[in-house]
């Protein structure tokens, strides 16, 4: 099993009074070896932790007293150590078979494992959940955690996740459900394969034996141009409303049997529609909202409140567990995204903001307050996405190649304002950085108040 590497200590903080120091590998945290982030946090709960310790390639042993459920102020290597675990089904529509070649290697990674469910949000199909794992999940209270359904039908699942044991795997949602865990669901929408009667089926099926879930997201199907399968096609504009049509009358049914609406349609739903996003309330808590649930809406308020020079109350960016966890590195998953953007404005120059072609709809209605807001010209560039190509139009899948395409031709005497959603530690999904750009942008962060601060 790989160790855990210290890669930071934080100042003043119990480690650092203790000695340890950025490139020790930590061999074991109160008896036991370090298998991930989660563990590694109940191993340095206890106000007197023993680490033993590799430096330099001789073993040492530091104890650590400090307060109970203080962080000991470790960055370390990585989130999970006994190897990530990774997915055995093969889903046609998965993004990682329909990405061209250059991507970051770490987007390659198909996992399939709950910890990164809990520590990140990334979903879970649990067609390799086991006993031993719905046994810490709940002693260890490891919640919420993400789950792939894309449908009830047993048949139907495993042909969608290509997979036998997606037939039988959603026993264990049930387990998770019946021990209290909270669990967020996902149906990934393919015309013709899951919609229709098979969308209300899934919808009936979640009514009878998971009423328990928290929420479902409902999601379009995306197909970049590199897809090879040919089964798979985009949502025309009536099967997207058809399929917001059943949500909505799902939601209705649900809020009448269980008094909440339980299932949520993705924002690109209502784009690839043509129909305006239902209020801020309808979307409840937003729990999806890094899903792309309710973002628009949360975004447009954002907007519209710190237009008026207010703060929006609750609809920050949900950083999850990751933030509370000590020790535990963002990169690879949801990776810190700008490593410094601090470029020296100019504030009388005209303003233009680089954004998808979703992005520039959802934008478009609120240019003429944020010029008067600016006081400056104020325009969107929204860029398409050559790089993936077929339906991808969110702003987050852009890639530097794009970016640097669309601002070539673009005045140099402008500002250019770059959502940080498309950046990961400072680099694009196509590994470029923003030094490969042919113009100065400033990145700001993907959130309307942000967006109205830069823009004054
Ligand atoms: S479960 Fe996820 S990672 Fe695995 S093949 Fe399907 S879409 Fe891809």
């Amino acid at each position: 099993m790989p160790t855990a590497r210290v890669v930071a200590v934080a100042p003043r903080s119990p480690a650092e009074a203790a000695g340890l120091l950025p490139g020790d590998e930590l061999i074991s945290v109160n008896g036991e070896a370090v298998r991930d982030v989660i563990r590694y946090q109940l191993q340095s709960d206890e106000p007197h932790v023993e680490i033993e310790l590799r430096r330099g390639g001789l073993e040492q042993h530091l104890v650590v007293d400090k307060l109970p459920g203080e962080p000991l102020g470790l960055g370390l290597s990585s989130a999970v150590f006994d190897r990530v675990r990774t997915c055995d089904n093969h889903c046609p529509f998965c993004f990682i078979y329909q990405l061209p070649a250059g991507m970051r290697p770490s987007l390659s990674v198909k996992d399939d494992d709950y910890r990164l469910s809990f520590l990140y949000g990334n979903f879970t199909t649990l067609t390799r959940f086991t006993e031993a794992d719905l046994e810490r999940v709940v002693t260890e209270r490891l919640g919420p955690l993400y789950v792939s359904i894309h449908a009830t039908d047993p048949e139907l699942r495993a042909r969608l996740l290509r997979n036998r044991r997606g037939a039988s795997s959603l026993r264990w949602l049930h387990a998770l459900l019946d021990a209290g865990v909270t669990v967020h669901g996902q149906i990934v929408v393919c015309p013709g394969i899951n919609d229709g009667g098979a969308l209300d089926d899934t919808f009936l099926g979640i009514f009878d034996r998971f009423p328990k879930l928290a929420t479902v997201g409902v999601v379009p199907l995306g197909v970049s141009a590199h897809s090879r399968e040919p089964e798979l096609r985009a949502h025309t504009r009536e099967e997207a409303a058809r399929v917001l049509d059943i949500v909505e009358r799902w939601q209705l049914r649900y809020l009448d049997g269980l008094g909440r609406r339980l299932v949520y349609a993705a924002d690109e739903l209502y784009l690839l529609a043509h129909r305006p996003f239902p209020a801020l309330e309808a979307y409840d808590d937003v729990a999806q909202h890094e899903n792309g649930v309710g973002m628009a809406v949360t975004f447009a308020h954002e907007i519209d409140t710190a237009l008026r020079g207010e703060t929006a109350a609750g609809t920050e960016t949900r950083a999850g567990f990751f933030a509370s966890v000590d020790g535990a590195p963002a990169a690879g998953y949801r990776a810190l995204r700008v490593v410094a953007a601090d470029t020296a404005r100019e504030l009388d120059r005209p303003i233009a903001i680089l954004t998808g072609e979703y992005g520039e709809q959802v934008l478009e209605p609120f240019l003429p307050r944020l010029r008067e807001a600016a006081a400056v010209p104020v325009r969107t560039i929204a860029i398409e996405n050559s790089f993936f190509g077929g339906n991808i139009a969110v702003t987050g899948l852009l890639t530097g190649t794009d970016v640097a395409r669309a601002l070539i031709d673009e005045p140099g005497d402008h500002r250019y304002l770059l959502p940080d959603v498309v950046l990961s530690e400072g680099r694009f999904l196509d590994d470029r950085s923003l030094a490969d750009l042919p113009r100065a942008v400033e990145v700001v962060a993907s959130d309307g108040a942000s967006l109205v601060a830069a823009l004054r």
